[in-house]
């Protein structure tokens, strides 16, 4: 996102010079009970060298937007509006064969579960070095080669022997390095990473984190990273993104929305983490609540039905207004911004210590 100068990340009108750019994105689903409104009018960058962190709960949309620009929907129950633009390709309008050609070769994706994106019944090393032959045209041994030193990369011990091993014969957490491997691989321009690591434990969360950093350090990938733990987004992001039904409602640089987060659905984010120095036993503090229905959302702001904000504003605005996110606002919500800052100082930093 483009926010190592402006305010709060709002991006450039037209995401000139950047890798990814996203505009004014709508995506809607064909159900049996009515049209899912997904994505609901969503802009935002990614540069070459930043990553990007997607925040928000399950449903907010973050992971549609992303298979969005993979172009993984099917045409014919997806609805598509908007501009997405990556090194300024369009990619809405973007034909099947094109868009085969730019998968695992300009933008690549590490899936939470290795063992669904790779397949049971080949080697690892081979899994590695299919999209290498596929887009470089690169002959079997010359891929194979390339995947055992990928696999090296990403600190596979004893890479020539493991490329052998077949996915069931890694630990969880040397299948996602394999994952990472093969998305690296072609040297992509973009990674998007969805929950890259929420299926492992701790420490070698923390240790696929890094690598993720040190190899974007050495490809210069701009990356996209989903997750709903604002925890590990401190550690990856240069820039956030807070989602919710669809909507970017508060974006900033890493820093910005950590320290000062303006939107009332961040700060119920942030109240909800566990802490290391909270007493033992004492509960966390969840959203009241659950996120919206996209087949029915609730007017005005979609966040108003569980925020306990909404009486500050005044009148029933926050039922029948919808906040729009302006390129000079870090965050759609009707509050002004001297109660945001008030209400963030004297309310919620002191139950976040
Ligand atoms: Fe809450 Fe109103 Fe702001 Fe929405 S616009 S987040 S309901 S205060």
């Amino acid at each position: 996102m483009t926010t190592q100068t402006k305010e709060a990340g709002a991006p450039s009108p037209a995401g000139e010079g950047s890798l990814l750019s996203v505009r004014d994105l709508h995506v809607s689903f064909k159900t049996e009970d009515g049209i899912v409104r997904a994505v609901d009018g969503l802009s935002f960058d990614v540069q070459r060298g930043r990553t990007l962190g997607i925040v928000g709960e399950s449903g907010s949309g973050k992971s549609v937007t992303n298979l969005t620009v993979l172009g993984l929907h099917n045409p014919m129950f997806t609805t598509i509006e908007g501009e997405i633009l990556l090194d300024g390709k369009e990619l809405t309008t973007a034909r099947e064969a094109e868009l085969e050609k730019l998968r695992g070769n300009k933008v690549a994706m590490i899936f939470q579960d290795p063992l669904t994106a790779l397949s049971p019944y080949y080697t690892v090393g081979r899994q590695i070095a299919e999209p290498y032959m596929k887009h470089n045209g690169a002959s079997k041994r010359v891929a194979w080669d390339r995947a055992v030193e990928m696999l090296g990369k990403v600190g596979i011990p004893n890479p020539k022997e493991r490329a052998k091993d077949y996915p069931h014969q890694f630990s969880g957490g040397m299948r996602q390095r394999a994952m990472i491997a093969m998305a690296l691989i072609c040297d992509p321009d973009l990674l998007i990473a969805d929950e890259p690591t929420t299926a492992l434990d701790v420490t070698v969360q923390a240790q696929i984190l890094d690598l993720l950093k040190d190899l974007q350090q050495e490809f210069g990938s701009g990356i996209v990273f989903i997750t709903h733990d604002l925890g590990v987004i401190a550690d990856m992001a240069d820039d956030i993104m807070v989602m919710y039904a669809g909507r970017a409602v508060e974006r900033g640089t890493t820093d910005e929305v950590l320290r000062s987060p303006q939107h009332p659905y961040t700060w119920g984010l942030l109240n909800s983490m566990p802490r290391l120095d909270s007493d033992l036993g004492a509960p966390l503090a969840p959203i009241p609540g659950a996120p919206p229905s996209l087949l029915n959302p609730p007017s005005g702001c979609p966040f108003h039905p569980r925020c306990t904000f909404r009486d500050r504003v005044g009148g029933s605005r926050c039922v029948t207004e919808r906040p729009l996110l302006a390129p000079d606002r870090a965050s759609a919500c009707h509050l002004t911004a001297d109660q945001k800052r008030t209400i963030f100082v004297e309310e919620i930093k002191p139950r976040l210590g």
